[in-house]
């Protein structure tokens, strides 16, 4: 359990299977939420796909990095921003930083191993 403890690269999210959570989050989203990571937890509404899972941690390492709440604020202000851009929800969704991350690496097998910190900031 703690062998990682001071690789926190490699800190993973605690995950719910089966949980509601999405179904409610995506009553008020722009898109339909299959799975969502906040904080140190992820909650899907199913089981979850290696891809998944790697998608959600990456954003779980976006929250580490900026402390949670710096994350949270400019994913806020990157929705915005496209928002204001495109005139679209799902679109804006899709090409905020820290989803152009999460989607373009999810199938990189090995990618949280060797993920460079603030990665999202180069999309
Ligand atoms: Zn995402």
């Amino acid at each position: 359990m703690f062998k990682n403890l001071f690789k926190p690269k490699l800190w993973k999210p605690f995950v719910f299977e089966n949980s509601k959570i999405p179904v409610w989050l995506s009553k008020l989203a722009p898109i339909d939420i299959w799975a969502v990571s906040f904080f140190i937890f992820v909650f899907c509404r199913g089981e979850m796909t290696e891809e998944t899972r790697r998608h959600e941690t990456i954003h779980f390492q976006q929250q580490l990095e900026l402390l949670f709440v710096g994350q949270w604020i400019l994913y806020g202000v990157f929705y915005c921003h496209n928002y204001l851009k495109y005139r679209n929800g799902p679109t804006a969704y899709l090409q905020n930083k820290f989803e152009l991350e999460a989607y373009s690496m999810q199938s990189v097998e090995g990618y949280l191993e060797t993920r460079p910190r603030y990665a999202w900031a180069r999309m």
